[in-house]
């Protein structure tokens, strides 16, 4: 993180091949944003245009940073991702000015899809006024939004959230977040697709990623990814001690599965 807690302009290597599952959500962000951006004038005659706003949201770790990045990757744009916390926690008494410096960093780089996690931090109605943002940063972040400070051509703003409920109900208005997506846990299909997916360049023996994707009920693409992430490190240790590249078996891989606890129905006991 640099030192004004914001991580920097990112050009993202992935596109939706990169993401596992989640069809309706990629379908959405083309017909929102890809289509009218490849194929402006046709949109023009519909009388619709790229532009406005999406509120991705749902349980932790299942993928809303990652197609954020990857609808960056689609149409070639850069790529700017602050966390709202950061924003509140940083620039303490400066929320404001340096709100207004990341929209103009952002429009300075369009094509930019600014990404904001977080965002039921901008709550109005939170007690907690020191998690929360105040009035005047939520007008200042209204008003960059609407294109009142400056011209948000070529300017996308994404957002994520894991408690919709939360949010200021201004910030739904059109032109704004005005489509507001569910990213569920991925299903059975969608697990089989991201084990795929993480497996493609490591020395995975055998996988069937079908029968993984059964025993995984209600992991999120994150829990997924912490499976791999151990076995791989368990492999290497053996590999380091032995000279050469140990193959990952799906025993290995199922064994480290039975002690990661999934992590998606928490939210929907929660929420
Ligand atoms: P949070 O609410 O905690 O910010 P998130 O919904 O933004 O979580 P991501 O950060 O996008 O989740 O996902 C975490 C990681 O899990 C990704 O970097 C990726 O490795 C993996 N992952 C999640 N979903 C998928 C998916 N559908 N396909 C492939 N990988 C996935």
């Amino acid at each position: 993180m640099g030192a004004d807690g914001f991580d920097g302009i990112e050009q993202p290597d992935l596109n939706f091949d990169d993401i596992g599952g989640m069809e309706p959500v990629k379908e959405e962000i083309r017909m929102k944003i890809i289509y009218p951006l490849k194929n402006p004038d046709l949109f023009r005659a519909y009388g619709k245009k790229a532009g406005g706003g999406v509120l991705l949201y749902g349980p932790p770790g299942c993928g809303k940073t990652l197609i954020s990045r990857a609808t960056a990757g689609e149409i070639e744009a850069n790529f700017l991702s602050i966390g709202i916390h950061q924003i509140l926690d940083l620039y303490i008494g400066e929320s404001e000015k340096n709100l207004h410096k990341l929209f103009e960093l952002a429009r300075d780089n369009a094509p930019a899809i600014l990404f904001f996690d977080e965002v039921d931090a901008l709550a109005a109605d939170r007690r907690d006024l020191r998690k929360s943002a105040g009035r005047t940063l939520i007008n200042q972040f209204l008003a960059e939004m609407d294109g009142n400070v400056a011209s948000n051509d070529g300017l996308l703003i994404l957002g994520a959230t894991n408690a919709p409920w939360h949010i200021d109900p201004a910030f739904r208005r059109p032109g704004r977040f005005d489509r507001i997506l569910f990213v569920p846990p991925p299903d059975e299909e969608a697990r089989e697709a991201i084990i795929t997916i993480l497996a493609k360049g490591k020395p995975v023996s055998q996988l069937d990623a079908r029968s993984l994707a059964q025993k995984t009920r209600n992991f999120s693409g994150a829990d997924l990814k912490a499976i791999f992430d151990t076995a791989v490190e368990r492999s290497l240790a053996q590999a380091m001690k032995q000279g050469q590249v140990v193959p990952i078996t799906q025993r290995d891989l199922l064994d480290v599965a039975k002690s990661i606890r999934s992590s998606t129905q928490a939210w929907f006991e929660s929420a």
